[in-house]
């Protein structure tokens, strides 16, 4: 049977009650249109997110004043009020159905160009979020942005609408002492502790945690990247102590995963914390394999993105919380075996237990709730809703 009528429904912001007359759809649509928000991301720009209940296929176009977000075979969603902060460059979406292509028509207030592929993400479902195409987008050159108040502003809630999942991994563990410092206090120890904290944090703040390990266990890095899958984490943080030649060398790092190192001294740390595995040749090998063939570049791409902009948020919060910060960028990128998976995270540094001063601060409570309140305002600040 033939879709013969076009199908328009105009939506204009939150509140707008969506017309009912939605006539059967005529095809049977592999696809769904689950639905459509927008938000204001830093550096003035619109993020436009779709979210479908199957993978997309779609092509973008740019007539004069619209984005237009072409769905192949996708149905549109009578029922659907697509949810619009003020001050963002879309004013208003109309869905039109065409045969089996669903539009999705975004009406802008000001001019954009061809949007780049960095800023063009496609994140699979993770918790209660289908698959997002996210678009990210500024007014062109010469537009300046105007506050346009087409709703309420987006409420700022102190805590999450939904549980987001927090998968926290103590480094290293049973043999595997990770580093020493020179009064004897073990990285396994300490990282332990301020996990078990971190998790009672977040836990009492509304998010979903699990730990890699509660308890003085050894466990190879592929297998903790593995829980943070099978939890269906929306964030991965893995916890250590650093060590340098120079006693001197003091203060937390933050990393984030890629295949080069940012410069030489996280290549080695990289290497350092990577031998964990060397320890135990049982197991996991395979995993590790396995999911970076199942992750498509595009997906590599949006899981780098988003861990950045955790770590960034985590490197503020730190610097907020007056925490001594290890000379260098806020945050660097290494080949971290344990951070290789579909969730987005970082590998953080708490600090050094080379440092003497730094190795008594690990082992106090008080220092560990500082490092603990530190990282739960960066969860907290963290975008889960791409
Ligand atoms: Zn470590």
């Amino acid at each position: 049977m033939k879709f013969t009528r076009r199908t328009l429904l105009k939506f204009a912001g939150i509140g707008t009650v969506a017309i009912a007359m939605m006539p059967r759809v005529a095809f049977a649509a592999r696809n769904s249109l689950r639905n459509v928000r927008t938000g204001i991301q830093p550096g003035n720009k619109t993020r436009l997110v779709i979210e479908t209940g199957a993978r997309p296929s779609y092509s973008i176009s740019y007539p004069t004043n619209q984005l237009v977000v072409t769905l192949s075979n996708t149905a549109a969603n009578a029922s659907l009020a697509p949810s619009l902060v003020a001050g963002s460059l879309v004013r208003a979406i109309t869905q039109v159905q065409s045969g089996d292509k669903l539009q999705i028509i975004a009406d802008l207030n000001h001019p954009i160009n061809e949007i780049p592929r960095d800023n063009i993400l496609l994140l699979t479902p993770n918790g209660d979020n289908d698959y997002r195409l996210v678009l990210d987008f500024t007014a062109a050159a010469g537009a300046p942005v105007a506050a346009t108040a087409t709703s309420a502003p987006s409420q700022q809630a102190s805590a999450p609408s939904r549980k987001y999942v927090v998968v926290i991994d103590a480094g290293h563990g049973g043999k595997d002492p990770g580093c020493i410092g020179k009064g004897g206090t073990q990285e396994k120890v300490v990282v332990l502790a301020v996990a078990k904290k971190l998790k009672n944090k977040l836990d009492a703040a509304g998010f979903q945690t699990y730990l890699t390990r509660s308890n003085d266990t050894y466990l190879k890095l592929a297998q903790r990247a593995a829980i943070g899958e099978k939890k269906h984490a929306d964030l991965f943080l893995s916890l250590h102590a650093n060590a340098n030649p120079s006693r001197a060398m003091q203060g937390f790092s933050i990393y984030t995963l890629s295949e080069k190192a940012s410069d030489e001294e996280a290549a080695k740390l990289a290497d350092a914390e990577n031998a964990a595995d060397k320890i135990d040749v049982s197991g996991f090998e395979q995993f590790d394999k396995d999911i970076r063939i199942a992750l498509s570049s595009l997906q590599q791409h949006a899981v780098a993105e988003m861990s950045v902009e955790y770590a960034n948020g985590a490197a503020s919060a730190f610097k907020r919380a007056k925490i001594t910060q290890q000379p260098g960028p806020d945050v660097r990128h290494a080949p971290f075996a344990v951070l290789r998976s579909t969730v987005p995270g970082a590998l953080i540094e708490l600090g050094h237990l080379s440092n003497a001063a730094e190795e008594k601060l690990l082992k106090s409570s008080s220092h560990q709730d500082k490092l603990v309140a530190a990282i739960v305002k960066s969860v907290k600040a963290y975008n889960f809703d791409v």
